[in-house]
């Protein structure tokens, strides 16, 4: 069976994906449950959200976590627009020509920090390879504006790979955000298939450039299992991770957004996911978090005080 889109209507979120052919939908096993979204306090969250005119890779991503993290008053934003100028197969976001930039947005994400009291936020952005600096000055725009408004208030930015910008990186690392996550999404055989646009070694030079800039920030990285990669391939990911500093590896099952998606090949048990995360730590991350649900975002505010924890752990 073939889904058609109907071009009389909205644009396809994804025109590159609308003539591949449909993939079967695995039925997701016990251990893959979330909490539905539809709460008081979720409601508060969206409206909250949409008062401030601010975009939530949440929504936008289609996160299983939606239901918890709005009904904790926990999102993470997404910035420079909806629109992402590459075409992950894995990725919900639309794909498209973007919007120019809008010059409110840093104050309206910063209202939206204030409104919803976080303590820690995560802000991420869709690509914008069409920019000179690929949005680095925009990050920058959005931590400042934060910071004057949430002083108190922790940052960890989720960036693109700013792939070909030159002084991009350094620019954004010069805003001081208190963790800078770079996620590889996947294992480096995957990536022509999975994230064509971006360059696996690329994503671990810019992690290691962060740490080189800034030997202090935190860095962070996530991928997702159940993409067709193996075991091995994972555990390699790891060293290379391990040999940029990377602080942090997050790691969570691949869900596919729809039929035209890249396939789900395989769910990892939650047994699996331990194994991971023994290995990770074995293997010297200051932190892992290895679970079916574990999304990048997912929990950032608590993993950022472990994160703290661990490096006064280990200095001390
Ligand atoms: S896990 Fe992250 S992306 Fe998902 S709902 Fe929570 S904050 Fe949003």
């Amino acid at each position: 069976m073939v889904t058609l889109f109907d071009a009389s209507k909205k644009p396809a979120r994804h025109p590159e994906k609308a003539h591949r052919p449909d993939n079967e939908i695995l039925r997701k096993p016990d251990w893959i449950r979330v909490k539905a979204p539809g709460t008081k306090v979720f409601k508060e969250t969206q409206k909250t959200i949409r008062d401030n005119d601010i975009v939530t890779v949440c929504s936008e991503a289609a996160c299983p976590n939606i239901g918890e993290c709005f009904d904790k008053k926990h999102a993470s934003f997404m910035i420079m627009g909806e629109i992402c100028t590459r075409a992950c197969a894995f990725c919900n976001v639309a794909t498209g020509k973007p919007y120019p930039l809008d010059k409110n947005e840093p104050k309206n994400v910063a209202n939206g920090v204030a409104k919803l009291g976080l303590n820690h936020v995560v802000i991420t952005s869709v690509d914008r390879d069409d920019l000179n600096d690929g949005g680095a000055e925009h990050f920058v725009d959005v931590v400042e504006a934060i910071r004057e408004k949430c002083p108190d208030t922790t940052i960890e930015l989720l960036t693109p790979d700013f792939l070909k910008k030159e002084g991009a990186l350094e620019k954004v690392v010069a805003a001081k955000p208190d963790v800078f996550n770079h996620n590889l999404e996947t294992v480096p055989s995957n990536y022509l298939s999975i994230c064509p646009g971006s360059r696996y070694f690329y994503s671990i030079r810019l992690l290691q450039r962060v740490k080189e800039l800034d030997p202090n920030m935190f860095t962070k990285s996530g991928i997702m299992v159940g993409l067709g990669e193996t075991r091995n391939e994972v555990l390699q990911l790891m060293d290379d991770l391990r040999s940029a500093n990377v602080d942090f590896l997050t790691i969570g099952q691949y869900l596919a957004p729809s039929r035209k998606h890249h396939p789900v090949k395989n769910f990892v048990t939650p047994e699996e996911f331990k194994a991971y995360e023994t290995i990770a730590y074995s293997k010297g991350f200051l932190l892992v978090s290895s679970s079916p649900l574990t999304r990048s975002s997912h929990h950032a505010g608590d993993d950022f005080e472990k994160l703290r924890m661990a490096r006064l752990a280990k200095l001390s």
